[in-house]
């Protein structure tokens, strides 16, 4: 599977009929577990989409499994199907990586280094790197992803490693831990990403060894997480950096602003665009089959199911956030005219 969308095909939509609440600042929480049961029951036949056979041992899941959860900025959790179901995060790390490493080296230094900007290409495309001087363009591509990995704090590779993975566990609330079986079948088959990472040491755009931040990035992608943790992970981007239940300030205020405007603009691979056209919120999925969706201020939704649409992304997650943003006025760019005319 190559994941090369030919840019005719969009994003997956079925909300038509689910009326489009506008964006009021404050969440209407008492409808979110009748809304979860709603969207859940909804999409569960659909069969549409792909797994993720690049990745050997993606190819092997139970292509069935979905759950949707999703946490208020007030801490309280909710879910639909199978929310404690543990699958590897992927690209949803690349985000919270991210949210690290502005955290560490500050915006200037992390814009000018990364970049914002979508690059119209697959998510592991070489072309890109080329086309634009070595620079890796943005932080949700994998060229950006192990530019990103290679800026977090820690002399040694395992020191690294141990800061990503106590950080990506800070967002979730728990300790994170390595799914062994897809760090290695991820590392057997990941050639491309080697050659990421050697192309952009050749352009003088990483300090360290190459080897090592694909191998770091590796391990990141191979963190298991749920769609409940996802739901955790995103609201404490939606929280100002406070994870909601556990009161932790895991980064600041300002981090998470630099780093739902970076995972709006490339979240969704190719379909970035087409992601806030219809759905309107920052959200980030990786090709296991995870989803994260944030609304600034008021939480965020964590989606699994593993069939993937040619770009990558989960076709059940997207119809669900999709469903969830319309039902609560999750839309960013969602207004009505002023009442008090
Ligand atoms: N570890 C995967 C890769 O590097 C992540 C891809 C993704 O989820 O987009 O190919």
């Amino acid at each position: 599977m190559s994941f090369t969308s030919d840019g005719n095909e969009s994003i997956p939509t079925d909300f038509d009929d689910v009326v489009q609440q506008v964006s009021t600042g404050t969440l209407a929480h008492q409808r979110i577990d009748e809304l979860l049961l709603e969207a859940h029951e909804r999409y569960a036949d659909v069969d549409e989409g792909l797994l993720a056979h690049y990745i050997p041992i993606l190819g092997q899941v139970e292509p069935d499994t979905f759950a949707i959860s999703m946490s208020h900025v007030g801490g309280t959790v909710h879910g639909a199907g199978d929310c404690h179901h543990q699958f590897s995060i992927q690209s949803i790390s690349k985000m919270f990586v991210y949210a690290l490493v502005l955290q560490e080296h500050g915006h200037e230094a992390v814009h000018e280094k990364i970049g914002v900007n979508n690059t119209g290409m697959p998510f592991n495309s070489v072309m890109a790197v080329e086309l634009n001087n070595g620079h890796p363009m943005n932080p949700m591509v994998n060229a950006g992803a192990i530019a990103t990995t290679e800026m977090i704090a820690g002399k040694s590779a395992a020191k690294k490693w141990e800061n990503v993975r106590e950080g990506l566990s800070a967002f979730a609330g728990r300790p994170l831990t390595l799914d062994d079986e897809v760090y290695e079948s991820e590392s057997e088959a990941n050639e491309r990403n080697k050659a990421l990472g050697r192309l952009l040491k050749s352009y003088g755009r990483l300090d360290g060894d190459p080897n090592n931040a694909v191998d770091t990035y590796t391990k990141q992608c191979s963190l298991n997480v749920t769609a409940h943790d996802l739901a955790v992970m995103g609201a404490t981007l939606a929280d100002g950096g406070i994870n909601p239940v556990t009161g932790q300030q895991v980064v600041s205020a300002d981090v998470c602003r630099d780093t739902l405007a970076a995972v709006a603009t490339n979240g969704l691979y190719e379909r970035s665009g087409d992601w806030l056209f219809e759905i309107g919120i920052p959200a980030k999925s990786g090709v296991s089959g995870g989803i994260v969706a944030v609304a600034p201020g008021k939480g965020a939704i964590g989606a699994f199911s593993p069939r993937l649409d040619m770009a990558g992304n989960s076709v059940r997650g997207q119809l669900a956030i999709g469903h969830l943003s319309r039902a609560l006025g999750l839309n960013l760019f969602a207004s009505a005219p002023d009442s008090g005319r």
